[in-house]
């Protein structure tokens, strides 16, 4: 396996920040990884595990080993019904999301063009439309770090909740995801509760899951710039979580404050909402800008360091507060 040396990281992440890694290495097997993992020079190095860099900000210079993981491979299980996928950690999810659709295994439509890899899709337990991965995921197997081993951990260990999970905590940095098994079904069953979704469907027709993924991804192409046009992560914040009492007193304030009750009974509110209000859509500040048509998406109109990018988040997470007493926390990972 090659270790290159000063690599550089503009073309592996979605924001175009122009970093590089003083080392990186392709990982395309176990075997490959379990040789860099034990490498005594590289193994004192920082480490950070890359996909496809749509969920990340690189501040500076990554003076460590980035290890971009490309192991690639699918294998399905008929289990009644169901289906059992086994996905490496490399495939590219919305890859996977359209040839499950084509081979009729149901259950990711409303998770179409969610960029990045198969691997990350744990990490914050990706969302969008009403479904989880939490709602499909069966396990993940991966080197945990700690212990210098495979493991595997059942969906129930991974812990996953609002774009969190325990590799985001308890284990961060310490597992390396290598493969997914998810549960799809043979019969198709849509999920339209997610009402903009459910809006955006055509009246009269049946409701397929080709026609939901169709619908997803025209509403997402509508609402969220292209990365490869328009630099950018995603969403740049949660939607902020508080207590119903809070929420209740905001709304008073606020009435056309908008926000989801949670099973637990606090309640969601759109950081997309907080910041539109605050006056920052279509706002640009020194290159970086909040994306005219989606207030939660910062966009790197300039190729800018992430520095750049954090002072913008900044200054919005401060108009926020001020204006609402809520605090936004950043979704990427910053490096
Ligand atoms: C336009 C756009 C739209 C998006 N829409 C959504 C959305 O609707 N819902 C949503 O949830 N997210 C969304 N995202 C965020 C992002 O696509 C997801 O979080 C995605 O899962 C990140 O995948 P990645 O491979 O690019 O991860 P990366 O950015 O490469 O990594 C993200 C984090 O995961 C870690 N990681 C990556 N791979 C592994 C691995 N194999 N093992 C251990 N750790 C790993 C990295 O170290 C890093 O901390 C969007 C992003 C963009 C740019």
């Amino acid at each position: 396996m090659i270790v290159q040396r000063n690599m550089a990281l503009t073309n592996l992440n979605t924001l175009g920040i122009a970093a590089k890694a003083s080392y990186f290495a392709e990982v395309t097997s176990l075997d490959a990884l379990a040789t860099l993992l034990a490498d005594t020079k590289l193994a004192s190095l920082p480490r950070l595990v890359l996909g496809g860099g749509s969920n990340i900000v690189l501040q500076q210079d990554f003076a460590g080993l980035v290890v971009k993981i490309a192991l690639r491979g699918v294998q399905c299980e008929a289990l009644g019904e169901s289906r059992l996928l086994r996905v490496a950690a490399g495939e590219n999810w919305d890859a996977l999301v359209k040839s499950c659709l084509q081979q009729g295994w149901y259950g990711l439509e409303n998770l179409i063009s969610i960029p990045g890899s198969v691997g990350a899709a744990p990490i914050q337990n990706i969302g969008a439309y009403g479904v989880e991965l939490s709602d499909v995921l069966v396990a993940v197997s991966g080197w945990d770090l700690r212990e210098n081993c495979l493991r595997r951990l059942s969906a129930s260990d991974c812990e996953l909740s609002y774009r969190s999970s325990i590799f985001k905590t308890h284990l961060l940095d310490q597992f390396i995801v290598t493969e997914v098994e998810l549960k799809l079904s043979h019969s198709p069953s849509p999920n339209i509760r997610y009402q903009a979704l459910a809006d955006a469907l055509p009246s009269g027709v049946d409701v397929t899951p080709e026609l939901v993924a169709e619908t997803v991804a025209r509403l997402r192409a509508s609402k969220l710039p292209d990365f490869r046009l328009e630099p950018n992560a995603g969403s740049f914040f949660k939607n902020p979580i508080i207590e119903a009492s809070n929420a209740a007193e905001l709304q008073a304030e606020h009435p056309q404050l908008v926000s989801w009750p949670m099973p637990d009974g606090r309640v969601k509110l759109a950081a997309a909402w907080l910041v539109d209000q605050c006056g920052w859509k279509g706002q640009r500040v020194d290159g970086v800008g909040v994306h005219p048509r989606q207030a939660i998406v910062l966009v790197n109109y300039e190729h800018c360091s992430g520095g750049n990018v954090l002072a913008l988040a900044a200054a919005i997470q401060e108009a926020v507060s001020q204006r609402f007493g809520v605090a936004l926390e950043i979704e990427p990972r910053i490096y």
